[in-house]
């Protein structure tokens, strides 16, 4: 496995740039909705965030079932049922052409900014679509069913004066297609710190995600897997439901073998990393502490040096029963569940360009990349609700 960790994505150089004419209309929020170099407008912190607090909770300006899998007359009537002032918000979003919608042309918007909620729903948020994207973004967004909003929680600490981002198209796409993938759908070459990479990084980097989607597909059978699942996330700086998704895989192996310490330890850091990106009381954060609290007494001696311990907490196990399909399953979930979808390699997705690799090809359109442009984030792709747009 390639071991060379990836650089700091941390830059202040939007600090003091941007001009902010839109100013949040919420007491204490931790961020403004501004205008940023060559990406239109952009979610930008106004305090340090720290890893794991909430930035924002939004309610759509209306939902509707994704067009391209339905009567695309619903989305119409939906918002034609709205009242004036929330047909304005959804005109004062950007489009891919890099204009707010002034032609009115709904499905151009809804393309540009839909936010994955679940299944097949989508939502259009008059701040949450503002939030540029980024392939290693610093936030994760979830849809919460009982409250019917979107939440943003921010999954790294962000400084005051950085760019609050989120992935249009999931982590687990290499260079080639994430680029094909944003220039085709949403219009716009992604200059984040992961893509403008020296070459030979951005190929470690596409390496590593290799690595992870093979193990993604494989059955699990051992702790040692995901060890290195979890190794191969934190080297690439993936944060957010993955490496959660890793424990829920560490603690099924587990719990299903009968090692009810081990199970116990891997429900404690599912737990804690959920309720960093969805909140202490998320329904994932939920039965996550239920995992805890259904573990049973203690059955195993543990290391105390640091070191041991995680050898013996991902050593061998009897295993009674794979983990069959963690992988590939959990992450299709996951694409379509809430928030960005992932972009898959194998191009399955709805619209989703085909990927030739190395086709880095100067025939493909060049994106406009000055200031009314829509950032990187009017564009977003799929994988993260606003996260994914696809
Ligand atoms: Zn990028």
């Amino acid at each position: 496995m390639p071991k060379a960790a990836l650089g700091s994505e941390q830059s202040r150089e939007l600090q003091g740039k941007q001009k902010f004419y839109y100013g949040s209309n919420i007491m204490d929020s931790p961020y403004k909705v501004c205008r940023i170099p060559n990406k239109g407008e952009g979610l930008v912190a106004t305090t340090d965030i720290a890893r794991g607090q909430l930035i924002l909770s939004e309610e759509p300006i209306f939902q509707y079932t994704d067009p391209r899998f339905n009567d695309r007359a619903e989305a119409f009537r939906r918002y034609n049922k709205l009242d004036r002032p929330k047909q304005k918000k959804v005109w004062k979003l950007f489009d891919v052409t890099g204009n707010r919608n002034r032609s009115e042309d709904l499905e151009l918007v809804m393309q540009t900014n839909g936010i994955r909620l679940r299944d097949l729903m989508y939502g259009l948020f008059e701040i949450a679509c503002r939030i540029n994207h980024s392939c290693r973004p610093n936030t994760h967004s979830s849809w919460d069913p009982v409250k019917e909003t979107i939440e943003i929680y921010a999954t790294k600490n962000i400084l005051q004066g950085e760019e609050i981002t989120s992935t249009y198209i999931g982590n687990l796409a290499r260079y080639a297609l994430r680029r094909v993938c944003l220039k085709h759908i949403f219009k716009f070459t992604c200059r984040c710190w992961l893509c403008t990479l020296p070459e030979e990084d951005r190929e470690m980097s596409d390496l590593r995600i290799q690595e992870i989607n093979d193990l993604l597909k494989q059955e699990i059978s051992m702790l040692g897997q995901i060890r290195e699942l979890l190794q191969l996330y934190d080297l690439e700086s993936i944060v957010g439901w993955q490496p959660v998704e890793a424990y829920k895989g560490a603690w099924l192996l587990a719990s299903r073998s009968g090692y009810k310490t081990r199970a116990r330890i891997f429900a404690e850091r599912g737990a804690k990393l959920c309720a960093e990106i969805e909140g202490f009381d998320g329904v994932d954060t939920v039965e996550w502490r239920k995992r805890v609290m259904d573990c049973g007494d203690e059955d195993e001696e543990m290391p105390e040096d640091e070191e041991g311990f995680e050898e013996w907490l991902f050593g061998e196990l009897e295993v009674k029963e794979n983990v069959n399909g963690w992988g590939d399953k959990k992450v299709k979930e996951k694409i379509d569940g809430p928030g960005q979808p992932e972009a898959k390699e194998s191009d399955e997705g709805p619209g989703e360009p085909q990927v030739k690799k190395g086709d880095d090809g100067p025939e493909e359109p060049e994106v406009k990349e000055n200031g009314d442009g829509p950032g990187e984030s009017e564009v977003k792709e799929s994988g993260d609700a606003r996260g994914d747009r696809v």
